[in-house]
């Protein structure tokens, strides 16, 4: 069944090859089977000579003898039967006629025996022996001629030379008939043998013409895939075989490479990784891929991606490598090329940030100049006509001041060098905060400004306190500005989602058209409105946008012409942090005589915080408690207060934490005066810079209640030696 089935999927071509095979394999057999007779017919003839010598040499006629008949008869019919088919298989080896001619001729040669033998019954068994000997041309023809010869033979020697055949002077012809049917019963058995040899023979040549036709294919996908390819034997790791591809890849012929390893025409920086992957595989690693460079003839370089897998022979073992090359030659320059852009590019923006940081800092000082005389000029009393131009000169200074300071936020987020002091902030105080700066331009315009009444009180976002107010200032001006008199400005906070706040700004002003949101966070691009008359630099929420990204939050807006636009953030929710405040609030110590006492200046702008420090030194006994929101009138309180302890803030309105502590450690009155730093800010390198500037201690928020007692408890107790001798 297997073989039929096997046999009708061959297609034409295949089953052409495979009958061409067969004939091959048949002819082959012919002519071994005529070389084989030859040798025998030989064989024989001098066999039947030997026997006529020695079974009967002589013939005696009285005293007289003579070589016997037999003896001749050996020599000449023993000839004549062997000569002439032997003479046909050197003229016609493998034809019809020779191989019929050798059957008649093997038959006449029993028959010759068994006459030379006086009829000798186990003579017979020559007759079995050459038909047998006959079925190996495995050609079922030749059997008739044979068994013709046999029958005829026994026939007409059984009737008139009975003795020579049968040894008897007289046969019953029965005794022939008996002789030709145990010929043909041993025909039948040597036919179907016969058949059975060629339908295996046919099967045989089917499973070659199919297995050459694989191989052909299998070589033509070699030599044709469209990437390159290479067997490369495992024992001595040398190129077999390579296909044009290849070839064509790396610059050589595969004569040329046949004989030489992978690692010879290997990148000398490839070398060591190639050489660890070979040995991987030689380990056991079915496939592994690489991109490595090969060498080029012409000394060129080839990036390609490499994979090797183990090609196994029928038992499973492991014999060669087969290797697939692509080229990634243009690409790899691609990548190089791109690199080399991105850092030319990130080289030119640095360089841009770092020219717009010296521009802005160096415009700043003469604009210094021209603020601060033209404020001097407000206060001369000047006429209507010098107020008028004082009025210009000071909106065009404020508007450059706007300018120079948002070009320099940007650039600084640009070339990552802004610093952020990220922690929990109450929302509602930074609005309130906002709003109320708010409150003098929006009567300005009649406009109401309008606060969510629903509004939760501790809603905490993650943020930079200062920042935040920033973007909320930029989203409420921009709100104020462009709608028109008598408009209506809402804010509303809102959970957005369980790690969100979304503070929304919500106006009735003109809208944006939707062609138009696409440009609203692109520097200096103020949406067509320059010739509207109100002011603007373009920047504002360029700058937004960058702060809020760089605080982790989004913003975005949805605008409807002609109905007003609703600006929102979203930025990091947590929890209040006052919450996270321990029932019974931990103490340093709990013996309250050892417990430090002392005056205690906290110079923080974040409310929340303030509030936070409150509570938990509230239940402290001996603390007295001062606060300060901004920087200067931080420095104002430590020279009036001269406090025991200063905590400080980094981020203030109006100093930078830096500045405040230089300032402590410049003046004689606040020197000795111990400042401990909190801050959001945990980098190492702020910490070592601030304690070398004086700090005492350095902690980050959020505040670790535990640590923050330890460290007050223990400064303020080292101050108490020193107020007890003052
Ligand atoms: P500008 O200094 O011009 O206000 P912004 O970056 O703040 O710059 O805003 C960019 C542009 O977006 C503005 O010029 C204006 O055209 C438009 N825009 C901003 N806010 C609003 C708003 N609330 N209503 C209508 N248009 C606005």
């Amino acid at each position: 069944m297997f073989e039929l089935a096997a046999l009708s999927a061959i297609p034409e071509a295949t089953s052409d090859r495979a009958e061409e095979l067969f004939q091959q394999h048949q002819r082959q057999i012919f002519r071994q089977t005529d070389q084989l007779f030859a040798r025998l017919m030989l064989f024989q003839w001098v066999a039947c000579i030997i026997i006529a010598l020695l079974v009967s040499p002589r013939t005696w006629d009285g005293g007289a003898s003579q070589i016997h008949i037999h003896v001749w008869s050996a020599i000449l019919i023993g000839g004549a039967i062997s000569l002439f088919p032997v003479w046909m298989t050197r003229v016609w080896p493998g034809t019809v006629a020779t191989r019929h001619v050798i059957a008649v001729a093997q038959m006449l040669m029993s028959a010759l025996l068994i006459a030379l033998t006086g009829g000798r019954i186990e003579t017979h068994f020559h007759v079995f022996g050459s038909l047998v000997i006959l079925s190996f041309y495995r050609d079922w023809r030749v059997l008739i001629p044979a068994t013709v010869v046999v029958a005829l033979d026994h026939f007409l020697r059984g009737i008139y030379l009975p003795y020579s055949v049968y040894g008897v002077l007289s046969a019953s012809p029965w005794r022939s008939i008996e002789h030709a049917g145990w010929v043909v019963f041993e025909d039948i058995f040597l036919i179907i043998s016969c058949f059975r040899s060629i339908r295996e023979m046919r099967f045989i040549a089917n499973r070659t013409a199919a297995l050459e036709s694989s191989d052909q294919r299998s070589r033509q996908l070699f030599d044709d895939a469209p990437i390159g390819m290479a067997v490369v034997a495992l024992d001595n790791q040398k190129f077999k075989q390579i296909n044009g591809r290849f070839a064509e890849m790396v610059g050589y012929s595969e004569q040329e490479l046949v004989g030489r390893t992978p690692l010879e025409i290997t990148h000398p920086d490839d070398l060591a990784e190639s050489e660890r992957l070979v040995q991987a595989m030689l380990r056991g690693t079915e496939r592994c891929c690489v991109e490595k460079r090969y060498l080029r003839k012409d000394g060129g370089i080839l990036w390609a991606t490499r994979t090797a897998c183990i090609i196994r022979d029928k038992d499973g073992n492991p014999r060669d490598f087969l290797i697939m090359v692509e080229d990634i030659t243009e690409r790899k320059r691609a990548e190089a090329a791109l690199r080399d852009a991105k850092v030319e590019a990130d080289r030119a923006n640095h360089a841009k940030s770092e020219f717009l940081s010296r521009m802005s800092h160096e415009l700043r000082t003469p604009l210094n100049a021209i603020l601060g005389f033209g404020q001097l000029l407000e206060r001369q009393n000047p006429t209507a006509q010098q107020r008028a131009r004082v009025d210009h000169i000071m909106s065009a200074g404020r508007h450059l001041l706007n300018l120079i300071n948002e070009v320099l936020d940007i650039s600084r987020i640009e070339a990552g060098h802004l610093q952020l002091s990220v922690e929990p902030v109450a929302v509602t105080e930074v609005l309130e905060e906002a709003l109320d700066l708010m409150r003098p331009l929006a009567a300005d315009r009649a406009m109401q400004l309008h606060v969510d009444a629903q509004m939760e009180e501790d809603l905490y976002v993650l943020t930079d306190r200062q920042r935040l107010k920033q973007v909320l200032l930029n989203l409420l001006t921009n709100g104020v500005k462009y709608t028109a008199i008598g408009g209506r400005v809402a804010v509303s906070v809102q959970r957005s989602g369980p790690t969100t706040t979304r503070i929304v700004v919500n106006d009735n002003g003109p809208g944006i058209a939707p062609e138009k949101l696409a440009r609203l966070f692109t520097p200096f691009d103020r949406l067509d409105v320059e010739q509207s008359g109100v002011e603007g630099t373009g920047l504002g929420l360029a700058l937004c946008q960058r702060l809020i990204h760089a605080m982790a939050g989004d913003i975005g807006v949805k605008s409807t012409v002609g109905k007003g636009s609703a600006f929102w953030i979203e930025l990091p929710a947590v929890g209040s942090p006052l919450k996270a405040l321990p029932r019974n609030r931990m103490r340093a110590t709990d013996d309250p005589s050892t417990a430090g006492a002392g005056k205690i200046l906290y110079i923080e702008d974040n409310l929340s915080n303030l509030t936070l420090v409150e509570q938990m030194l509230a239940e402290q006994p001996g603390i007295e408690l001062l606060t300060a929101m901004r920087g200067g009138l931080g420095l104002d309180m430590a020279r009036q207060h001269s406090p025991d302890l200063i905590l400080l803030d980094l981020h203030l309105p109006d100093l930078r934490g830096h500045e405040v502590l230089a300032r402590l450690r410049q003046e004689k009155g606040t020197r000795d005066i111990p400042v401990i730093v909190i801050s959001a800010d945990a980098t190492a390198g702020q910490i070592k810079r601030l304690l070398a500037a004086g700090a005492r201690s350095y902690l980050t928020k959020p505040l670790d209640i535990g640590e923050f007692f330890r460290v007050i408890d223990e400064t303020l107790r080292s101050r108490q030696p020193e107020a007890a001798v003052a």
